[in-house]
């Protein structure tokens, strides 16, 4: 088999972790297997760099700025690939650029364009392991680029796709998708199997364990990813295409992302054009608007709520301020912002066979006195803003309320 085996920034946390990759890798490959890794940076590390960064300067979209945060990786492969050779194995390292992983020149958060895998083939072909730098790529023009926070992930699923490879294991910190953060809720259980749709959910809505373009990859490429612990030997969470019987659970998992904040602007009139007028500016600035809510007009007025990244929340206000003033006001005084809010979901491919869970929901919530601010919905998901220093209590209280602490068969109905 070709497998490909990514390890997260504290499996190679320290010399002796990365003595355990090394190890483990060389394990797999005494079975028969052809061995292509992915490495994160050290932990911390990425977080280091970027605190040094922003010492300096505050614009993450600048090309410096991935040149600096791509480091980490690199000293992760070529120390692995030491590791490798020092445990009596062959292995040779790759950056970015070396595999010519090709991005788009959206600096920080690069997308994939192409991967041209002939030079990892050639070294898998001579008996080498290839330890391939997570996180990074090249763009068009030569310049590195990185892809997001969690990017070494889709790094991974990306090479396993370039290679056909059989599976492409996710080694982490913990031992599995659960259905909520095991760190936050100690009741968390693991989930067996999981869908792609679902796990992409689950990703997206804050559950960090995936970067959700290595689901999206996984899912377009039909790569199956197991994601399992790098310091134990048992069975982790395997994401696959949907299956019959995932259909009888309703509710999979609870997330919560922290990482929004939410604006309101009051009294718009109650005409057509207003929202198109409203967002063409922020989407011009790439920034994107995720949940809106529209209240009902009583006096010709209406006001209009929505969600941003917290980090692009001052940007978008004061675009709003200096390019539709007529809608808010000269001095933007109808324009209301909060960024202490939190966004908890829950997910399940059961919702659609399944009616109540909205309800289940609010219930839940009520019964912990959390008010909802905002609430929108999918065929696999509902969520809610509510005030950020609820978010541990309401996943807490969804988490157990949907009994998701017992194991499937045992749960109650809705
Ligand atoms: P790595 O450095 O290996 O990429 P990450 O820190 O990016 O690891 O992701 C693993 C972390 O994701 C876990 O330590 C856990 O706290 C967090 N996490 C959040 N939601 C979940 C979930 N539903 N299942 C498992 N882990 C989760
Ligand atoms: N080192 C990068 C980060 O910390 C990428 C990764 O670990 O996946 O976000
Ligand atoms: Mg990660």
């Amino acid at each position: 088999m070709l497998i490909v085996q990514k390890y997260g920034g504290t499996s190679v946390g320290s010399v002796e972790r990365m003595k355990n990759v090394a190890a483990r890798c060389l394990a797999t490959a005494r079975q028969g297997h052809q061995v292509a890794l992915v490495v994160s940076a050290m932990s911390g590390e990425t977080n280091r760099l970027l605190k040094l960064v922003n010492e300096i300067h505050d614009d993450p979209n600048d090309r410096e700025v991935d040149v600096i945060v791509s480091t980490g990786e690199q000293v992760s492969v070529g120390m692995v690939a030491l590791a490798i050779r020092a445990a009596g194995g062959k292995a040779r390292s790759f950056l970015g650029h070396q595999c010519k992983i090709v991005t788009d020149s959206a600096f920080s958060r690069a997308r994939i364009v192409s991967i041209d895998s002939q030079p990892i083939k050639d070294a898998l072909d001579a008996g080498e392991i290839a330890v391939i730098a997570g996180f990074q790529g090249v763009d068009e023009k030569g310049s590195i680029t990185t892809l997001g926070r969690g990017g070494s992930d889709t790094t991974g699923v990306a090479i396993a796709a370039a290679l056909g490879a059989d599976v492409c294991e996710i080694f982490t910190d913990v031992d599995g998708v659960y259905t909520t953060d095991p760190n936050v809720v100690p009741s968390a259980r693991k989930i067996d199997r999981i869908s792609y749709e679902e796990m992409l959910e689950l990703a997206s809505l804050g559950a960090k364990v995936l970067q959700i373009r290595s689901v999206e990859l996984g899912m377009k490429y039909k790569v199956p990813i197991h994601v399992r612990s790098s310091f134990s030997d048992v069975e982790g969470t395997w994401v696959v295409p949907e299956e019959i019987s995932m259909e009888n659970v309703v509710v999979s998992g609870v997330t919560v992302a922290k990482d929004e904040a939410k604006i309101t602007c009051e009294d718009l009139p109650d005409t057509s054009g207003v929202a198109s007028k409203l967002f063409g500016p922020l989407a011009e600035a790439s920034i994107s608007v995720d949940m809106i809510v529209q209240n009902q007009a009583h006096d010709g007025t209406t006001d209009l709520t929505f969600t941003v990244p917290r980090g692009d929340r001052k940007r978008a206000v004061d675009l709003l301020r200096a390019q539709v003033p007529d809608l808010v006001g000269p001095e933007g005084q109808r324009i209301k912002f909060d960024d202490e809010i939190a966004k908890v979901s829950v997910v399940g491919v059961g919702m659609r066979s399944h009616a109540g869970v909205a309800k289940r929901m609010f219930q839940l919530l009520a019964a912990e006195n959390i008010n909802i601010q905002l609430i929108s919905t999918s065929e696999i998901k509902i969520s809610c803003v509510i005030a950020r220093k609820y978010a541990e209590l309401a996943v807490r209280a969804l988490h157990d309320g949907f009994g998701l602490s017992l194991p499937p068969s045992e749960r109650a109905g809705l």
